[in-house]
């Protein structure tokens, strides 16, 4: 990508997107094309289609998606499935119609098979059953690496897919019924300090192992690749460390600076119990996280303290 390049990040006002936004002005990107939900649905076909037309972008960051925790998923299930096949069906034929030059599809690390070998090499995908809580969202997602995949073949479209592990970061969704866990705990905790209350429930048994990404990392990861990678195969985005969700929750706590206990909520779904990715080709490419969990969680609490008053 040029400085002067058009470069359009779909979903912009999520996580990813923002994420994305600050690291192409960052590197001195001034043409970054932006359209929030209520100016174009993406789920709309002839809308899609039409915008392209209009601006053509050289350049697609497709970080729009309907996203949210192991609750969310497991609710929702028809819109995840719908919203996601239709917003990645709509972008990425768009952008091939309009001759794009190349997009970067983004994904999740829930693609991959429940019980699979730790860590979660690339090539895991389609090996077995997925996990049953957020079955939708990974089907549309393999559909949308596929389509990557297939574009790249029969048309000679330059689309890669990224895959990142569980993220978090400024900006993030802090609801407690339909976030992730780590805002979710960062509210919990947050209030149960302000209340003074003398616990904080967390869901599932604690023991399932998750392995956490800043935000900002991961649009330093997709950008960087964006400018090097050209393979066929999706790429896995990961700090190749994990966590038990009871370690995360005291380490939330203590940066938090809640001083109370931590009960278990079992009637809540664990959902898969480990998945870790394996970030050896990313590292082989010359590319490694550098924010620290403790770190990122200060960053992350005190962005939730900014948009909380
Ligand atoms: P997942 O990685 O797709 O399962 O999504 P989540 O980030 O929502 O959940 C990760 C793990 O954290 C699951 O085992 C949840 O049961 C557990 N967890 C513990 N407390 C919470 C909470 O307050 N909110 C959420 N979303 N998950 C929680």
């Amino acid at each position: 990508m040029e400085t002067h390049s058009r470069i359009y990040v779909a979903g912009h006002t999520g996580l990813v997107g923002s994420s994305i936004v600050r690291e192409l002005r960052k590197r001195g990107h001034s043409n970054v094309i932006l359209r929030t939900h209520p100016e174009l649905d993406l789920r709309d076909q002839s809308a899609t289609q039409l915008f392209f037309e209009g601006a053509r972008p050289e350049y697609v960051f497709l970080a729009a998606a309907k996203v949210g925790g192991i609750q969310a998923n497991n609710t929702y299930r028809g819109e995840f499935l719908f919203d996601n096949l239709a917003i990645q069906m709509n972008v990425i034929e768009s952008a091939r119609r309009v001759d794009v030059k190349k997009l970067v599809f983004l994904g999740s690390s829930c693609i991959y098979p429940k019980e699979c070998p730790q860590p979660i090499r690339e090539d895991y995908l389609l090996t077995g059953p997925l996990e049953a809580t957020n079955e939708p969202y990974a089907i549309a997602k393999i559909a949308g690496l596929k389509m990557c995949e297939a574009y790249r073949s029969q048309y000679g479209f330059q689309a890669i897919s990224v895959m990142p592990t569980n993220l978090y970061g400024p900006g993030d969704s802090f609801d407690l019924q339909n976030g992730h866990v780590l805002p979710s705990l960062i509210r919990k905790f947050h209030e149960a300090k302000v209340n003074g209350s003398s616990e904080v429930v967390i869901w599932g048994s604690g023991r399932p192992r998750r392995e956490f990404l800043y935000s900002e990392d991961l649009a330093d990861a997709v950008v960087f690749l964006m400018n090097v990678y050209d393979g066929d195969q999706h790429l896995n985005v990961g700090t190749g460390e994990d966590i038990t969700i009871a370690d995360l929750a005291k380490l939330v706590g203590e940066v938090v600076g809640y001083s109370g206990k931590t009960v278990m909520n079992d009637s809540k779904p664990d959902g898969v119990f480990r998945k870790q990715l394996d970030v050896s080709k990313l590292k082989a490419l010359g590319w490694q996280a550098k924010t620290s969990l403790r770190e990122g969680i200060v960053q992350t609490y005190e962005s939730f303290l900014t948009s909380n008053q």
